[in-house]
């Protein structure tokens, strides 16, 4: 990522800010922050993002906690792009990340967005118990092999 050498600093800012939903992981690694352009003759700094899925309430709070950490390093223009298209993707976050989000109890998307794998035992044979789990961005899963109950995070 040729942005991410450019401006280290601001990548460095933004990646302080913990995602809303789990905290164990921040919004650069979950790859809503997407580009950060600098204009320094205009003093103004673009930040872009792509939110995890299209009707994610985190949105609004994504786009204030970056504002806010800006702000508190004297960066106070400061447009934020909401960019839909490419649309987020499981391919975004690292197998570290990954790693993460199951040490969490938090099944992250696969690819295809069908198998769901249990955190605890890995096995892929789970079931949706609530479309809707601790967050809205969440679906609520349970495996039929361990009986662990998990987050599944959506992927869309
Ligand atoms: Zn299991």
């Amino acid at each position: 990522m040729v942005t991410q050498k450019e401006f280290g600093h601001l990548w460095e800012l933004l990646s302080e800010i913990p995602d809303p939903e789990i905290p164990v992981i921040n919004l650069v690694e979950l790859g809503v922050i997407r580009h950060i352009e600098e204009k320094p003759d205009q003093d103004k700094i673009i930040v872009t993002i792509t939110p995890t899925y299209t009707g994610c309430p985190a949105k609004k709070l994504f786009q204030d906690l970056i504002l806010e950490k800006l702000a508190s390093k004297g960066y106070h223009n400061v447009e934020i792009i909401s960019q839909l298209f490419p649309v987020w993707s499981t391919d975004w976050l690292t197998d570290e990340t990954k790693e993460k989000l199951l040490k969490e109890g938090i099944s992250p998307p696969t690819i295809g967005d069908k198998i769901v794998q249990c955190p605890k035992c890995k096995s892929t044979d789970t079931k949706m118990v609530s479309a809707f789990g601790s967050t809205p961005c969440q679906s609520l899963y349970t495996c039929n092999i361990c009986s662990e109950p998990f987050n599944y995070f959506k992927c869309y």
